[in-house]
């Protein structure tokens, strides 16, 4: 029988892509396509930063008065949101290298389904990898088990103790990969939140972690031990 494949399951929004300055790009670029002024600006600011979805654009809207319909605006939203997005060409690089080795690939977001599927074509990533699972697609959003479970089930494979999430929010991607079973790659930029299990492994940015399951990843792994009888 085929030895299961090795599994790495990634974040997308400030892990493999920088969102926090794409985001701010594509408010500002929309408010002055439309001319609105600084407070819908701060608006958008402050209730997307974490997270939009074309709801957003409806409560936008009533609460402004705005003449522009809600659902014309959020498709603009998404489609800047796609060309502000950028991803570090050494983490394709990286991802093509652990495809070279046999790696299995998966993205596991929170968000709406189409701003993140657009972001993952307008950057690449889409050629990249083996499954996409958005919590947009089920309702169901990390730390969730079930939103993993569908990464590796849209890798054509499933969850074991050999995987890895990568992620830098340790409430949705590392709590999210300890309840899904799965080994942990946390990328720092916040600070640890007291009382959460810590991850298995530590780096500072998504390319150390690509490196590290290429060196380290799978050498207690089923694959692993199929690859090193090779
Ligand atoms: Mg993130």
């Amino acid at each position: 029988m085929d030895p299961r494949p090795a599994l790495a399951l990634f974040d997308l929004d400030d892990t493999l892509v920088r969102r926090r300055t794409s985001f701010i790009d594509a408010v500002t670029a929309l408010c002055l396509e439309h001319g609105f002024g600084v407070e819908i600006r701060a608006w958008m600011l402050s209730e997307l930063a974490d997270r939009a979805n074309a709801d957003d654009f409806v409560r936008l809207r009533h609460e402004y008065a705005l003449d522009c319909r809600a659902e014309p605006l959020w498709g603009e939203f998404v489609d800047r949101m796609a060309n502000a997005v950028s991803c570090d060409p050494a983490v394709l690089q990286g991802l093509e290298r652990l495809r070279a080795d046999e790696w299995r690939i998966g993205i596991v977001a929170n968000g709406a389904s189409d701003v993140q599927r657009a972001k993952i074509g307008a950057t690449g990533l889409a050629d990249l990898v083996d499954g996409v699972a958005v919590s947009g697609d089920i309702d169901v959003r990390k730390p969730d088990a079930r939103l993993f479970a569908l990464a590796a089930a849209r890798c054509h494979t499933c969850l074991s103790a050999e995987a890895w999430m990568t992620g830098d929010s340790p409430s949705a991607d590392i709590a999210g990969g300890h309840q899904a079973g799965i080994r942990t790659i946390w990328v720092r930029g916040r600070s640890w939140p007291e009382g959460f299990m810590a991850p298995h492994h530590t780096v500072d940015c998504v390319t150390d972690a690509i490196s590290y399951l290429l060196r380290d990843g799978c050498r207690h792994g089923e694959a692993g031990r199929a690859r090193g009888a090779r």
